[in-house]
């Protein structure tokens, strides 16, 4: 007897139908509470980044026109990577209203955002 055989015989074979489980289960949004809640919100607005963690491009950096850092915070630690065949990352503090310049030449801001 093959297990299909026996599993398809078997008194406790779980049959349902599609409405049966959207019945039984409900939305996982209504679980979620508090900062995850938002974040699944932000998802489902179609922001896929809500809390600015992905890698911003750099721009030209210049101190006119520097590369601005999103921060719901008034200060952030941001990572450059001064060259593209560097091996490792320049971390410095970008603080709210306090333009900086990396050790590669390229300046930094930091630019305010809505907490999420
Ligand atoms: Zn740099």
């Amino acid at each position: 007897m093959s297990i299909f055989r026996c599993l398809h015989n078997s008194t406790r074979w779980l049959s349902t139908t599609r409405g049966t489980l959207a019945r039984q289960f409900h939305d996982p949004l209504d679980h979620v509470t508090g900062i995850e809640k938002r974040e699944l919100l932000a998802h489902l607005a179609g922001d896929c980044d809500p809390f600015r963690i992905l890698m911003v491009p750099r721009g030209p950096g210049t101190y006119s026109r520097p590369n601005l850092m999103p921060s719901a915070f008034s200060k952030r630690l941001v990572g450059c990577v001064c060259n593209e065949h560097q091996m490792h990352v320049e971390w410095m503090w970008l603080y709210q209203g306090e333009p900086r310049r990396c050790g590669c030449g390229h300046w930094f801001e930091l630019c305010p955002t809505a907490p999420l």
